[in-house]
């Protein structure tokens, strides 16, 4: 049995992760801080034993006694509205805890696979972003904490590649939604569903002109686990190149909900990317995968979860 160590893993996409892991009966030991995550998105693993948990912040040194055979770096804020509370941190666990985890892989002999983003392409300038392209990112704006963190990260995985051996992956990820998102954290998907299903109006930033591709989340940690079996070292796009516009989403959702919600228009956040639609030649070709889950489908399941979570607190 391979042994898989995953920081981030109390998050939203680490748990589904940690879940994928397991049904693949590798062994799990999964690091967080809850800074951004829940103990309730791992609570139902925490009695099994084939799952451990270690409460840690990756940017400072650990220590893993046991063997591990993969590890998977998806420790870091990830919402726009969390980073921007958590520069820091964020830059961070981005360097200091991507440099730790690239350690543990060199000491262990351990199989790294990082978690990147779209946003190493930032406002983007060409369309669809394949990998080849090197973006279009402002360092000094407020979005910079993030995006420069992960393409440092990038820089550091591909270091240790060079330098050690170390077998690493890198996966950029494309917007991916679900349930277990953090009910406040600020994106667009938890925001609009819940906005929805409280008949308020949905907060529309700019004029909804600007455009993203959701991937619904099992689609996408089927795309990670290839990535991670697979001997493809060069990054790999992966998300659902499914493109609309704000404004269209927040049509769409009103009517999934069959709500009798307005929208609202408030200011667009600084430097918020006007396109992003993935590229995934790279992934069919290499990793024989492409999404499969429509996009109503992902989000009836997501509605679900969050019409569960307001019932829970009483709001619905
Ligand atoms: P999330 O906030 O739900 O999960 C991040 C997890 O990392 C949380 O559980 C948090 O507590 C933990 N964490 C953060 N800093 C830590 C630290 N210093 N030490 C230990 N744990 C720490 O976000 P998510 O959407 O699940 O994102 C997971 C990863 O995927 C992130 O690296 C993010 O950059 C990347 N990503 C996500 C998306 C997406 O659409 N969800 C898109 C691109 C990239
Ligand atoms: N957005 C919005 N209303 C919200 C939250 C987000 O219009 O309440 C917009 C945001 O400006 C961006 C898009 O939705 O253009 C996606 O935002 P999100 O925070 O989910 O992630 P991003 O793709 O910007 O990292």
């Amino acid at each position: 049995m391979s042994t898989a160590l995953v920081t981030g893993g109390a998050g939203f996409l680490g748990s589904h992760l940690c879940e994928k892991l397991l049904s693949h009966n590798h062994r799990v030991i999964c690091v967080d801080n809850f800074v951004t995550g829940q103990p309730r998105n791992i609570e139902h693993l925490m009695p099994r034993d084939d799952f451990h948990f270690l409460e840690h912040d990756v940017s400072m040194p650990f220590y893993v006694a046991e063997d591990v055979d993969y590890i998977l770096h998806f420790a870091s804020p990830a919402s726009p509205i969390d980073y921007l509370e958590l520069p820091i941190q964020t830059l961070k666990v981005g360097s200091l805890g991507t440099h730790n985890v690239c350690g543990i892989a060199k000491a262990k002999n351990a199989r790294l696979l990082v978690a990147s983003t779209s946003e190493v392409y930032g406002d983007p300038l060409i369309h669809p972003q394949p990998e080849s392209y090197w973006g279009n990112v402002n360092p000094v704006g407020p979005r910079g904490v993030y995006d420069e963190a992960k393409r440092f990260a990038e820089a550091m995985v591909m270091a240790y590649h060079r330098v050690h051996d170390v077998e690493t992956r890198i996966v950029r990820i494309f917007n991916t939604y679900g349930p277990r998102m953090r009910p406040k954290d600020g994106r667009v998907v938890p925001a609009f569903i819940q906005q929805a299903l409280l008949g308020q109006p949905l907060t529309v930033f700019g004029d909804g002109s600007q455009t993203r591709s959701f991937c619904y989340v099992d689609d996408l940690v089927e795309g990670i686990y290839r990535l991670l079996l697979s001997d493809r070292v060069d990054p790999t796009n992966i998300g659902n190149p499914h493109e609309m516009t704000i404004l269209q989403f927040a049509e769409r959702i009103i009517e999934l909900t069959d709500s009798e919600s307005t929208i609202d228009y408030k200011p667009l956040p600084v430097d918020d990317p006007k396109t992003r639609q993935p590229d995934i030649s790279n992934a069919r070709k290499h990793l024989d995968w492409e999404p499969t889950i429509p996009l109503q489908e992902g989000l009836s399941k997501t509605i679900d979860y969050f019409r569960q979570v307001l019932v829970e607190q009483g709001k619905l």
